[in-house]
């Protein structure tokens, strides 16, 4: 957790709060600070390579292709990121509180996304999303 400045009475206060406790004063998004986060989706060869897609707290949506890189801007918080591709999700929680990178990548053994990365909950590492379905669209 930070601490920033409300923009109104100029105390210090959590960057999880959604009101100034001193003042009443709703923050914004500017006041929590905006960070860019890249995901880099790591080049991999496969008979069929569909672009993932990666969902963002639910609603705004990003496609990323074999071997490319997209940026966002997330503000300081929790944040959720659905990565999908073909049947498979996999689900990562990010605290984000700088700049930050991601990668993507497939198993090629399971098919399953994993996610690695800087900043991410623990469950990122053990997707806590993991459908497997059977398709053997995957060459090795
Ligand atoms: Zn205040």
């Amino acid at each position: 957790m930070a601490l920033i400045k409300c923009s109104e009475c100029g105390k210090e206060i959590s960057d999880k709060a959604s009101v100034c406790p001193h003042c009443g004063m709703p923050l914004r998004s500017e006041d929590r600070g905006t960070y860019d986060i890249t995901i880099t989706r790591k080049k991999q060869w496969f008979l069929i390579n569909p672009d993932a897609t990666i969902t963002v707290n639910n609603s705004d949506k990003y496609k990323l292709k074999n071997d490319s890189s997209i940026k966002i801007s997330l503000t300081t918080g929790e944040h959720t990121l659905l990565f999908s591709l073909g049947p498979r999700k996999t689900e990562a929680k990010i605290n984000v509180t700088e700049n930050a990178t991601i990668e993507m990548s497939m198993n090629r053994v399971s098919g399953e996304i994993n996610v690695t990365g800087y900043k991410l909950d623990l469950k990122t590492n053990t997707p806590t999303v993991s459908v497997g379905v059977g398709g053997g669209i995957f060459k090795n």
